[in-house]
């Protein structure tokens, strides 16, 4: 385990059409997700728990305010990072929560990754491990 400092406080949500895909993501990535403070989603935590073991902080589901629980966590400068493998191909009941969310992250300069690729590139920068709440 890392000094505390270097943990990064890392939300996790996945639309139903991209939970295997998140998944698999995060079973690749399992050793280095393990070392920072991990929230998601309800039913995309249960599934962190479940598959992998992982210890994760459960908001509500997305779709009954779990988004705004964790936009609301990064707007009070709880959170570094957001994986967020939001569906491209569905409309979504809570659409204005997602769009709430990824405004939110932006305003705030939280680090976000809508898709594996950059969730990928995110997860091997250096910037993880630097100490501080988040990267300069
Ligand atoms: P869920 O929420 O993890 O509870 O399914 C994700 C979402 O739809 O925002």
């Amino acid at each position: 385990m890392p000094p505390q400092h270097t943990r990064k406080r890392i939300a996790l949500v996945a639309h139903d059409a991209k939970k295997t895909e998140l998944l698999e993501w995060a079973t690749s990535h399992q050793t280095a997700l393990s070392r920072h403070e991990l929230s998601a989603t309800g039913t995309t935590g249960g599934l962190l728990i479940q598959h992998l073991g992982l210890s994760v902080h459960r908001y509500l589901s997305g779709p009954l305010g779990g988004d705004l629980q964790i936009g609301s966590a990064i707007a009070e400068g709880r959170l570094d990072v957001l994986i967020f493998f939001w569906d491209p191909l569905a409309a979504q009941p809570h659409d204005p929560d997602v769009k709430a969310l990824l405004r939110v992250a932006v305003v705030h300069n939280v680090a976000v990754a809508s898709n594996r690729a950059t969730a990928d590139y995110l997860m091997s920068s250096p910037l993880l491990e630097l100490p501080g709440e988040q990267p300069a």
